[in-house]
């Protein structure tokens, strides 16, 4: 709703707005300035990211596939992008508790060609090439309202207003959040976007899809003795420690500067209640094959982020009046291929394109229906078209997942005619009694920690006097159902540490949220299994302050 009445609010006005300053966001507004340039006119374009830099809250592997990069810039290589690691050397290995087997590399994880990159670097090279065409970037802002006109066309953001206080009340720092009014409003929030929650909602953009599914992706990144260090190497696992019945597995990049980022995936349809993702990736660490990289390196930095891994069949409709849907928030990852940020900017280009031609046009629609057709006729639509049955193949656990999605690779080679279905993950838990707790073993603070110096390292911060920003619906569910149900699972699937069960030993448990500690992977929103937890943006600026994720 538009509480613009409500409070006194400057506004500013812009062709396009665009909500996000992650590869998808700013590829949308670099290549709305390079076709006004083409054209020889004028676009006024703004960019919101949430995060104190562009790029603080940017995490992935990365390994960069360049397609859409070569096709928004083909000299990036003049322009000094930073990509300094060409992939060298794949290797997918099946891992069992005490040795590992060498599977053959699926064709989709082939990666000559690609680069291991900081996709937080590359986000903030991204960001000066924009400003440079003439881009306004305003890091710190959050958007946190969506506004619409009184015919129900989309009409700009809102930012948060800062200064409220826990309890409601204006602080000494209270300023009112700004008005971005656009003739269209691109939303580039990445995995799990907040404001695009409510879009699905109001514009119902979700009705006859498949429901989206996610996976939890926690990552370090380590400085290693560099006699260990083989820069481009790539090393992929599945199998140990998860079981197989839950969907997930590990990536190990050899950067530059004697860094490897490690991280683990799991997959938020698991069932288990006691399962936590944060310990499954401390215990694959421990791994006889996998540990001899890490011998004598430091941990520089830690994080973790939600992946949308759909695919094809989730895909939402993209557009209303008034606003566009781009990369992760509108679910373009590349399951298979681990892959997001190539598709995430092609979306970007594309919905650029289709809006830059709306806005030229004498009679400008308020829908810019074209961009969905774009995306199906482009590489990118037939790329997510060809592996749309890889995810859903592994519904039944992870040999009959190996089994079908090798049919559906080598033998329909992407073109088998069906389509597998999604179920949604906060259904996919269990009752704690049908399974025996996980005993994880502790942390050793050397090749293993805790969570909580996990989250140090993130260099998360939120200003300590404001509103919580994981709201919940009842404040009674957390107890008489998570706690009495599945036991709390939210300490467990929370790589944070939030979440915390207090008063267990005089019999009066209750949930504490420690919100400061976020680091903003949005878990929790897609989690909890009884939908409870509702993620809101905090105050523009707070969350983690990733260097190089
Ligand atoms: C663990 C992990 C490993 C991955 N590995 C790879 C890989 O190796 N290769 C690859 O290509 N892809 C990989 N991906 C996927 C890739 O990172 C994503 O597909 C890509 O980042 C999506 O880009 P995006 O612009 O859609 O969203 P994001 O990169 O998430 O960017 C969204 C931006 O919007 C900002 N934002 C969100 N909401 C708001 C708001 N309301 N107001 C203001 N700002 C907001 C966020 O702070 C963020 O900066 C990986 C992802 C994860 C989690
Ligand atoms: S509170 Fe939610 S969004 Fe924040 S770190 Fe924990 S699971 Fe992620």
């Amino acid at each position: 709703m538009n509480t613009a009445s409500a409070v006194e609010r400057e506004a500013m006005e812009y062709d396009v707005v665009i909500v996000g300053g992650g590869p998808s966001g700013l590829s949308a507004a670099i290549r709305l300035k390079q076709l006004a340039a083409e054209a020889g006119s004028e676009v006024s374009v703004a960019v919101l990211e949430k995060g104190s830099e562009v790029g603080a809250h940017i995490l992935s592997g990365a390994c960069f596939e360049t397609k859409a990069l070569a096709e928004l810039f083909p000299n990036w290589q003049e322009l000094g992008a930073p990509l300094h690691t060409p992939a060298t050397d794949d290797s997918f290995l099946f891992l069992t508790e005490k040795g590992s087997w060498k599977l053959p590399t699926p064709p989709q994880m082939h990666n000559e060609g690609n680069y291991i990159i900081s996709l937080g670097n590359f986000c903030r090279w991204l960001a000066e090439q924009a400003e440079g065409l003439g881009v306004e970037i305003y890091p710190g802002f959050a958007a946190a309202e969506v506004l619409y006109h009184d015919d129900g066309r989309v009409k700009g953001v809102a930012t948060g207003d800062l200064g409220i206080g826990k309890d409601g009340q204006q602080t000494h720092n209270y300023q009112p959040g700004m008005e971005l009014h656009a003739k269209q409003t691109i939303f580039a929030e990445g995995c799990r976007g907040s404001l695009t929650q409510d879009l699905f909602e109001r514009f119902k953009l979700r009705d006859g899809v498949q429901p989206q599914t996610y996976g939890i992706g926690i990552k370090e990144l380590l400085e290693v003795d560099p006699a260990l260090h083989q820069p481009g190497k790539i090393v992929h696992s599945i199998g140990w420690p998860l079981t197989s019945d839950v969907y997930g597995g590990s990536f190990l990049y050899h950067l530059e500067n004697n860094q490897v980022a490690v991280g683990f995936v799991v997959g938020l349809d698991y069932k288990n209640p006691w399962l936590s993702p944060y310990e499954e990736f401390q215990r694959f660490k421990t791994h006889p094959d996998i540990r001899g990289v890490f011998a004598g390196g430091r941990r520089i930095a830690y994080g973790a982020r939600a992946l949308s891994e759909g695919g094809w069949q989730s895909i939402p409709k993209l557009t209303f009046p008034g606003g566009l849907l781009v990369g992760d928030t509108a679910g373009f990852l590349n399951v298979p291929k681990v892959k997001g940020s190539h598709t995430a900017m092609k979306s970007g280009m594309l919905a650029a394109e289709a809006v830059f031609a709306n806005l030229g046009a004498d009679n400008a629609a308020a829908e810019v229906s074209g961009y969905a057709e774009s995306i199906k006729s482009s590489w990118l639509g037939q790329e997510l078209h060809a592996v749309r049955n890889i995810r859903p193949s592994f519904k039944r656990g992870m040999w009959a997942g190996l089994v079908l999605s090798a049919l559906d690779t080598y033998l329909f080679r992407g073109k088998a005619p069906w389509t597998l279905s999604h179920h949604a993950d906060h259904t996919a838990l269990e009752d704690k009694s049908l399974h025996a707790r996980i005993d994880y073993p502790k942390p050793d603070g050397v090749l293993t920690f805790d969570r909580l110096s996990s989250v140090f390292l993130s260099a998360t911060n939120h200003e300590e006097n404001q509103r919580c920003h994981l709201q919940l619906r009842d404040e009674t569910v957390p107890i008489s159902i998570n706690y009495a149900r599945y036991g709390a699972p939210e300490t467990r699937f929370c790589p944070a540490g939030v979440y915390e069960i207090l008063g267990e030993e005089s019999g009066q448990p209750r949930l504490q949220i420690n919100a400061q500690n976020c680091v903003h992977c949005k878990t929790c929103d897609i989690k909890d299994p009884t939908q409870n937890i509702h993620w809101v943006v905090p105050e523009g600026g707070g969350g983690p302050n990733y260097p190089n994720m």
